[in-house]
């Protein structure tokens, strides 16, 4: 990088895809979700979502946003899946140590109205990770923008030691 120049990570990535053409292409893959599951989860860097959950290419929708929290654009998202590519099943993943877990909704906003910027959506800070998975997934089974509401369940990762749990497992 030479001085007075931004980051380049789009140009590497750029060199990272070309030639790899072959490896990258999936003809005749349907867009259609194989295993028909979206998955939410937070943006976290630590979550390797397909070698976490044994996911393949193909084999789900995944839908990230900050905190995996379910917002009117994940709503949305989760319901083109359903409506329109088939899915009927969705898992949401938290975890340990997300960025919102403790935040400050009023500093955030203070920044942004410090800016001009009154935005119509919030921070989504939190302060107990079971208890707000619980008020998304209860959002979610409540949607009906979402046909599919029988199977949603929620997930905590611990980035820390790898463990994944779900909170309120349902009763087999
Ligand atoms: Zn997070």
């Amino acid at each position: 990088m030479t001085a007075g120049e931004g980051p380049r990570n789009a140009d590497e990535m750029l060199r990272a895809a070309a030639g790899r053409a072959d490896e990258l292409a999936a003809p005749g893959l349907s867009p259609r979700p194989r295993r028909k599951v979206a998955v939410l989860a937070c943006m976290d860097t630590r979550i390797d979502l397909f070698p976490m959950l044994g996911l393949r290419r193909g084999d789900a929708h995944i839908i990230r946003n900050a905190g995996g929290l379910a917002t009117d654009d994940a709503i949305r998202s989760l319901s083109i899946s359903q409506r329109l590519l088939g899915t009927d099943e969705i898992v949401v993943v938290m975890h340990e140590g997300c960025g919102l877990h403790g935040a400050s909704e009023d500093a955030f906003a203070a920044a942004l109205a410090a800016d001009g910027v009154l935005p119509t959506w919030r921070l989504g800070a939190f302060q107990d990770v079971e208890a707000t998975l619980r008020d998304s997934l209860a959002r979610l089974r409540s949607s009906p923008e979402l046909p599919a509401r029988t199977h949603v369940r929620g997930l905590i990762f611990d980035p820390e030691d790898g463990s994944l749990r779900e909170v309120d497992a349902p009763a087999r």
